[in-house]
């Protein structure tokens, strides 16, 4: 079991460009969780830090840190290898402080496969329609239109995994979406049953597919 002075996990995933590491960003900031930073075989973006956005790494490093049995988790996302090493997460888990992934589906199912001891809370972040998301994608990845179009692709694909989360939210305005999720943890901490309306979000991913 958990101990109430432990940290406790909040997973978000969503399909690319919905916008989760901008919220994963803000959530740290502002209620001082801390970010589990992901090892990538992926190269950076221009605007990205090697040790902060994440550890950008070779696939032999990868595969040395996969033999060593460091990750909590990692998959195949995109063509890349994306991985959460252990250590630092459970070190500040047990200092009580929070933590935060941003991680895919897969990430998720092996981290809830685990069954750690401490709370875990899960969230699947949605865009508003499907236009907006390509406008968002073609704003972050403008140089690379393959990128863009593989991404939206995916988007199909990556939808049908809402109903594995604890909470599902669409990430219109950045405020609001923002404020959903810290509600959403607050009442989950208080109530481990609480629960959500699916309708609305059944509705919603229904017009996302067309
Ligand atoms: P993800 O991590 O889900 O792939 P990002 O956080 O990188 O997505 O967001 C994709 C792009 O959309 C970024 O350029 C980000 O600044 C922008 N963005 C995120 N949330 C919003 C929002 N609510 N409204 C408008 N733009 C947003
Ligand atoms: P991006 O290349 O846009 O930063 O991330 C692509 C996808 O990989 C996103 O869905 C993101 O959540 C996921 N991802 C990032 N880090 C990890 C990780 O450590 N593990 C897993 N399973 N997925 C990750």
């Amino acid at each position: 079991m958990s101990e109430e002075k432990d940290g406790i996990i909040v997973i978000l995933s969503s399909p690319s460009g919905a916008g989760k590491t901008t919220l994963v960003k803000r959530i740290s900031i502002e209620n001082n969780y801390k970010i589990s930073i992901s090892h990538t075989t992926r190269k950076p973006r221009t605007n990205e830090v090697d040790g902060k956005d994440y550890f950008f790494v070779n696939e032999d490093k990868f595969q040395k840190l996969i033999d060593k049995g460091e990750f909590l988790e990692y998959a195949k996302v995109f063509e890349n290898f994306y991985g959460s090493t252990k250590s630092k997460v459970i070190e500040h888990l047990n200092n009580g402080e929070n933590v935060i992934f941003d991680i895919d589906w897969q990430g998720t199912e092996q981290i809830k496969k685990k069954k750690l001891n401490y709370k875990l809370i899960t969230f699947f972040i949605l865009p508003p329609s499907r236009t907006e998301l390509f406008n968002r994608l073609k704003n972050r990845d403008m140089k690379d239109k393959n990128i863009v179009e593989k991404r939206m692709n995916q988007f199909n694909k990556d939808i049908n995994h809402w109903e594995n989360y604890d909470f599902v939210v669409i990430n219109d305005n950045l405020d609001t979406c923002y404020k959903e999720i810290i509600k959403l943890i607050n009442k989950k901490k208080e109530n481990p049953n609480y629960s959500y309306d699916k309708k609305n979000i059944q509705n919603h991913i229904q017009k996302l597919r067309r």
